[in-house]
Parts: structure tokens; sequence; C-alpha cells
């Protein structure tokens, strides 16, 4: 059964999404390691090293899943800091709950949230990041707007995603992969082809790097610069409330 996600209702693409990462939470790390060929420790490593955030920041991990970007920001805010994970889905929440855990880092909230309705005061946080999550939201124009209600003043939003690759020998490659490799990975190892096909679908749906940035303009962030990483098939946006 092929998804069709193009063309399905929006209450459908929810329960969708949801069936999705329930049934890949528990094998969610080891496949993003081998779909990505390990290169997507270095993706988020780019996201960190550019937060560069301080002692004492606040910060939310919006779709944050396993955890991986709200371990570090974890260390990095330190005991006077606060660092939150949040994700929509109870399953995945729990895998991202386990590994903070056996990092020791067992006092990191961890929140069920809605990006488009985060349930956090105006103006609360330094940074807000949202990791390979923001493709996989209904309405991404609220969740932008959402998250950019919960920034701090002067704080900033940074988006890593899937994005178009800026080179055309390079985009062929990459569909074949995605299309032909990846539901064929997924069914090897998650005996799940049907997700990995979504997660195919999602990324070639997925606004491209120029208007993914307007519409990070029109929520409202100022100063949105574009960071292409592995020759666009990944971008990372940075845009500040001021
Ligand atoms: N940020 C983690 C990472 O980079 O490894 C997890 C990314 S995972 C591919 C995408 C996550 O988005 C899933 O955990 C899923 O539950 C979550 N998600 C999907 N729709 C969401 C929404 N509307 N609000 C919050 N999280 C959502």
């Amino acid at each position: 059964t092929h998804f069709g996600f193009s063309q399905v209702p929006v209450q459908e693409k929810q329960r969708r999404v949801a069936s999705v990462f329930s049934s890949v939470a528990s094998k969610y790390d080891l496949m993003n390691d081998l779909m990505s060929f390990g290169v997507h420790r270095l993706w988020k490593r780019f996201v960190i090293d550019l937060a560069g955030v301080r002692a004492g920041e606040k910060v939310l991990d919006v779709a944050g899943g396993t955890g991986d970007l709200t371990r570090e920001f974890a260390k990095a805010v330190g005991p006077k800091g606060l660092s939150i994970l949040s994700d929509i889905n109870a399953a995945m929440l729990g895998e991202g709950r386990n590994r903070l855990a056996d990092a020791g880092l067992v006092t990191v909230p961890a929140v069920q949230a809605n990006a488009e309705k985060l349930p956090f005061a105006d103006d609360t946080f330094d940074l807000i990041t949202i990791g390979f999550g923001l493709r996989n939201v209904t309405d991404k124009d609220a969740a932008l707007r959402s998250m950019t209600r919960c920034l701090k003043p002067g704080g900033r939003l940074m988006v890593l995603e899937f994005s178009k690759p800026v080179l055309e020998p390079l985009a062929k490659v990459y569909d074949q992969y995605s299309f032909k490799l990846l539901p064929l990975m997924g069914k090897l190892v998650a005996n799940d082809a049907d997700s990995y096909r979504y997660l195919a679908e999602s990324i070639r749906m997925h606004p491209d790097q120029a208007t993914l940035k307007g519409m990070m303009e029109n929520a409202g962030l100022s100063r949105v610069q574009v960071y292409n990483l592995t020759g666009g098939i990944v971008a990372v946006h940075r845009g500040f409330k001021l």
C-alpha cells in the first residue's frame, strides 16, 4: 500500500505521521545511522556549533524525538539553564526519555506538544530548534508562528531539515536513493517499507531553501540565513526574533 501522501486530508496526515513514528520509535536511532550513513550526527553537530548555547540559557527542542539535540543543549546550559525535549508522539518521547537517562540527564523535562500550538508562554526561550521535524508538521506556517511566539526578543529559531540538492547530478542520485534504497532498508531493518516510503515522499514535498526562508520571514523572523550541508541535501535555517 502506497501512501499517496499529497492527496490525503489534514487529519489523515496527522494520523499517518503518528503511526509512522509510533512504529519506528524503538528502531529510530539505528535507522538514522543506517540511512544517513552516520552523517546525521555531523548535521546535528553543525547545528549545535552554530547555536553556540551558553550557560544559563533556556532552550526548547521541538519534535525532538530521541533527543540528540536536547542532550547537547542540556550539557551546554548547565544547572542554571533549561533544556526541554518536546515531541507530539508519546512513543518517541518515551525513547527520548530513555536516551536522556542513559546520558545521566534525568532532570531534563520531556513535554508532549504539537509544534503548531506550543503550550509555553510568549517570550520564553533563547533558542528553539526543530530538527527533521518541520516536514512532518501539517500546518508549517502555524508551527513557525508558534515557535516565534515562544522566543524571547533577540532569541533565535534554527530549523534543520532535508532540502533541495543544489547540483542536478546529486539530485538524481539522491532521488534513486530515497525512493528505491530507503524503503528497502526500512523493510529489511524495521520490516516497515511504508514508513520509509512516507519519509522519502515527505522529503520531496518539503519546501526548498528559498521558500522556507520566506515562510520564516512571514512568521516574523529577521536576518534569516541559510546554510547548505552535504550539497543541500540538508539545510539549516536560522532566524532571529527582533
Ligand atoms: N529531532 C529528532 C532528530 O533529529 O533525530 C527527531 C526527528 S524525527 C524524524 C521527527 C519527529 O517529529 C518525530 O519524533 C515526530 O513524532 C515529530 N512530530 C511530527 N509532527 C509533529 C508535530 N506536529 N509537533 C511536534 N512534533 C511532531
